[in-house]
């Protein structure tokens, strides 16, 4: 048996873990931050038949500049963007993986404020490009002085800010993002795929592009949008930055069958979003219920929770999956994440996280 190890890859590579949420088939599951509402059945009907007319014309390559995509993609940001300014990809994480391939590389660095999404130091890695994991203040904040320091300290090519941050839900406000985008030499990317999860009100990043040339504002379809499974991602900056991006890209990166289905899912972006507010409302109830049974939830505009105050967060992680329910080990001391699900699963966690409060008897 050949192990990795024997192979001749790269040195920066050795020693490296892939990507590895669990991917378990459970009744419960709560661990990678989707939307857990089907989509809707009058929209999956359209999106098939789209799908269906896109087959016919397969023996073409697809759109390059995936065109009509962009346009539709511009529309439901608003903010007055053109085409011209959007970008997509399979997931938002090939998104930043173009970011990373355009202008990070060897020799180069990117910064974020840990702890973070772990995506971000994997392509870095990937890329060749060094991460760096600066500080948060306590209860992972990030005020923008915490932030500038960092900037003036590391002098980044890359920054980036996920807003709110995974795995800890933590909001960042417009003052933090457009400080950092005064203070770095390099580009600043703001990852928003969980912006439509913030409280109604919450202005984007988006709203900061305009004479800012090198801000970058990443989403997703894989969260809010119910549509993990198409991969598709995207982001806004200005026109240049999309010209950068194109010279890392695969030709064709996109293929018909995701683009044809994402322009159906855009069609009907209402209905796709129309559980929103309820998994909102979720969130706040496992935030407030986990508060009475003794846990300490982190401040979160996303649609999850990361919550302290667990003495054994394994044991309860592995006690969660005996009876159905799946949520994440963060590897953050005493501490766990649940994504917001339907009422029903809610209260399945709920429920099962009563017997391991840390004020009940069983656990004291
Ligand atoms: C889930 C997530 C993404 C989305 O990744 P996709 O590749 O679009 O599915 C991006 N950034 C953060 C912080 C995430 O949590």
């Amino acid at each position: 048996m050949t192990s990795l190890d024997d192979l001749p890859i790269r040195d920066d590579l050795r020693g490296k873990s892939p990507y590895g949420a669990p991917q378990k088939h459970v009744p419960v599951a709560l661990n990678v931050n989707e939307n857990t509402h089907p989509i809707p059945d009058d929209v999956a009907h359209d999106i098939v038949a789209r799908v269906a007319a896109a087959i016919i014309g397969l023996n073409r390559y697809p759109d390059r500049e995936f065109t009509e995509l962009r346009t539709a993609l511009a529309r439901y940001l608003g903010h007055d963007l053109v085409p011209e300014q959007l970008w997509a990809a399979n997931g938002s994480n090939e998104v930043l993986q173009h970011v990373l391939q355009a202008f990070g590389g060897p020799g180069r660095t990117a910064l974020g404020f840990g702890p973070t999404y772990s995506m971000y130091g994997l392509l870095s890695s990937g890329t060749g490009t060094g991460w760096i994991a600066a500080d948060r203040d306590g209860d992972f904040e990030l005020p923008p002085e915490t932030a500038v320091a960092a900037i003036e300290r590391h002098d980044p090519d890359i920054v980036l800010l996920c807003s709110p941050n995974n795995p800890t839900g933590t909001p960042l406000s417009l003052e933090t993002i457009a400080a950092v985008a005064d203070a770095a030499r390099g580009v600043v990317v703001v990852d928003e795929a969980y912006q439509e999860f913030a409280d109604p009100g919450t202005p984007s990043a988006l709203t900061l592009l305009e004479g800012r040339p090198r801000l970058l504002v990443s989403r997703t379809m894989s969260k809010a949008f119910a549509f993990a499974g198409a991969r598709v991602g995207y982001l806004a900056a200005d026109p240049a930055v999309i010209d950068a991006l194109r010279l890392v890209r695969l030709p064709y990166h996109l293929s018909a069958l995701t683009q044809a289905a994402a322009l159906g899912a855009l069609a009907h972006a209402g209905e796709m979003l129309a559980m929103v507010d309820e998994i909102r409302a979720q969130r706040e109830r496992i935030t407030r219920e986990l508060r009475v049974l003794g846990f300490h939830p982190y401040r979160s505009g996303a649609n999850f929770v990361l919550f302290g105050g667990v003495a054994d967060p394994h044991a309860v992680f592995e006690a969660l999956l005996d009876r159905g329910i799946l949520i994440r080990e963060i590897g953050l001391p005493g501490c766990l994440r649940v994504t917001a699900g339907t009422e029903a699963e809610t209260t399945a966690f709920l429920e099962a996280m009563a017997s391991f409060a840390p004020s009940t008897p069983a656990n004291a």
